[in-house]
């Protein structure tokens, strides 16, 4: 295939062009494509659903044993670390993030489909306590057709994350991947084809959201939505899934706080730090993008922070020296860029960065550098709203209780972090912070094991964990009756 062809889409189990626009995915490094498609159409979304639902009854998928199901996922996460190299490169090439992150994402995507296999094959029914003549027990039964809809900066994670538990639960899957990272989502397909997975079970519509995904939560044959992305675009989804009710699960948005204790260990924490916010070039929901650190602490703390930060290595994402890589796209540096103008109008002063890099590679990708805002208070929209950028906002802190007023104060609460030598200190501490996961002399550390959602603005449910199957199917209770006589109520008695 030439750059110059367009590539087929995944139309329930039929490889062919979408019926939108053609568009081009393109490498933000240097701002050229990388592929071309067609979106796929209104009229491509019907047929997925259809088809999806169509493989959901008449394919058997749903009623093979779970070890059946889960030999099929070992059988693609087998797969992804087949062709991890090539997956990887793709994933540089369709978002830009550096070659050393995206083979982590991709060994992450394996691990998750070996994981949910397992957690299938492994995943109990219980028989309940039972209050009268009769067994009871709850099972789990598959949902039928499951919508998955993915951000931009981590595709093929986040693409595994929804499609392993789902199809572990014997659903179908439709995945709508953000319009200008189709290309992993479509790999992912083929690799579920090669494995054996039923045709129709899974489909790829590339293209717009606000029409294809927005059509498919609509669906009536759509039965949950599992949607990574913006809290706008979270909240217009639960409003549709309001309507048909329909459970939905919602990974949104974030504004972490990271924390420095007076006696934390420094070498870590600045380590921990820089990762938090700058790995990713800051385009990660968990970035812990404002930092609280001791006041006494402040300024010996930032000089080493920034200092470190300086010599964060930003450049060619296959390089594989490479720590930052480019943005997302043009119009994300720009939104970057004024958020730190309005930093800048809301009083603050940049430590460091805040003007885009020149020369060389700098010149065709978009490129921004480690930056960091400080002056300010935790109340000042920079401080409230996300970047999605390598923006740090960095405040000092008098006290524990000044520190848990301006950390809890968030619309957001999906993560948070703490350096501290000690532990009692920082178990209280975690305790008391209002977050979906909080990591201690750590961050940005996952498991596969370990769920993971945030609250309030960061959105509902939980993804990941033995249970995370049990988002996609519905639970249903079952009683046997065990009694020799008839139920008493009615008077009848046996024999008669
Ligand atoms: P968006 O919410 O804009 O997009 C996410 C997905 O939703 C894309 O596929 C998008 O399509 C689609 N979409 C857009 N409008 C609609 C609609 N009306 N109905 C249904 N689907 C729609 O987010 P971004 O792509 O900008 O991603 C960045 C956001 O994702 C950040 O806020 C980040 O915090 C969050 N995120 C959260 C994570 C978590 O686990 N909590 C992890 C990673 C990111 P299109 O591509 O056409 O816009």
């Amino acid at each position: 295939m030439t750059l110059e062809q367009t590539l087929p889409i995944c139309i329930a189990g039929t490889w062919r062009l979408g019926g939108g626009e053609r568009y081009a995915s393109h490498y933000p490094a240097t701002g050229e494509p990388v592929a071309w498609l067609n979106a796929a159409s209104l009229d491509d979304v019907e047929a997925a659903v259809q088809g999806a639902h169509h493989a959901f009854v008449h394919s058997g998928w749903a009623q093979r044993k779970p070890h059946e199901r889960a030999a099929v996922l070992y059988r693609i996460a087998g797969l992804i670390r087949e062709q991890a190299e090539e997956l990887a490169q793709l994933q540089r090439q369709d978002n830009g993030k550096p070659i050393n992150e995206t083979r982590a994402l991709v060994a992450s995507a394996a691990g998750t489909f070996q994981f949910f296999a397992a957690a299938c094959e492994t995943l109990e029914e219980t028989i309940t306590p039972s209050r009268g003549d009769f067994v009871s027990m709850s099972v789990y039964e598959p949902m039928g057709v499951i919508a998955a809809i993915t951000p931009w900066n981590s595709p093929i994670a986040s693409e595994a994350q929804k499609v392993a538990p789902a199809l572990a639960g014997g659903n179908a899957v439709v995945i709508k991947p953000a319009e200008i990272t189709p290309l992993l989502a479509l790999q992912l397909a083929r690799i579920c084809e090669q494995a054996g997975l039923p045709k129709g079970l899974i489909s790829v519509l590339p293209g717009k959201g606000s029409l294809l995904g927005d059509a498919l939560t609509r669906h009536p044959l759509v039965k949950r939505v599992s949607f990574t992305g913006g809290t706008r675009t979270g909240k217009h989804i639960a409003h549709i899934a309001a309507d048909k009710m329909m459970p939905v699960s919602l990974e949104l948005g974030g504004k972490s706080p990271t924390i420095v204790l007076a006696d934390a260990d420094l070498d870590h924490a600045v380590a921990g730090v820089l990762y938090g916010i700058f790995s990713s070039s800051g385009e990660a929901c968990i970035a812990g993008s404002r930092l609280f650190v001791a006041r006494a602490l402040y300024e010996p703390f930032m000089a080493r922070l920034t200092a470190a930060a300086a010599q964060l290595r930003v450049g060619d994402p296959a390089d594989e020296s490479t720590q930052m890589g480019p943005l997302i796209s043009a119009g994300h540096r720009e939104s970057v860029e004024r958020y730190v103008a309005l930093g800048l109008a809301e009083g603050g002063r940049l430590r460091l960065g805040g003007e885009r890099l020149r020369g060389g590679v700098f010149e065709q990708g978009y490129f921004y550098p480690p930056t960091i805002l400080e002056g300010l208070g935790n109340h000042q929209q920079v401080c409230q709203e996300e970047i999605f950028g390598p923006v740090l906002v960095a405040l000092p802190f008098d006290n524990e209780e000044d520190l848990l007023a301006q950390a809890n104060d968030s619309l957001y609460a999906l993560a948070a972090g703490i350096w501290s030598r000690d532990y009692k200190r920082a178990w209280a501490l975690g305790r008391k912070l209002q977050a979906g996961t909080v990591w201690i002399n750590t961050y940005k550390q996952f498991s596969i094991s370990t769920p993971f959602g945030g609250w309030r603005d960061s959105g509902l449910g939980r993804e990941k964990g033995r249970l995370g199957i049990l988002q996609y199917m519905e639970q249903k209770s079952l009683y046997w009756g065990m009694n020799p006589q008839p139920l008493a109520w009615a008077g009848v008695e046996a024999g008669q």
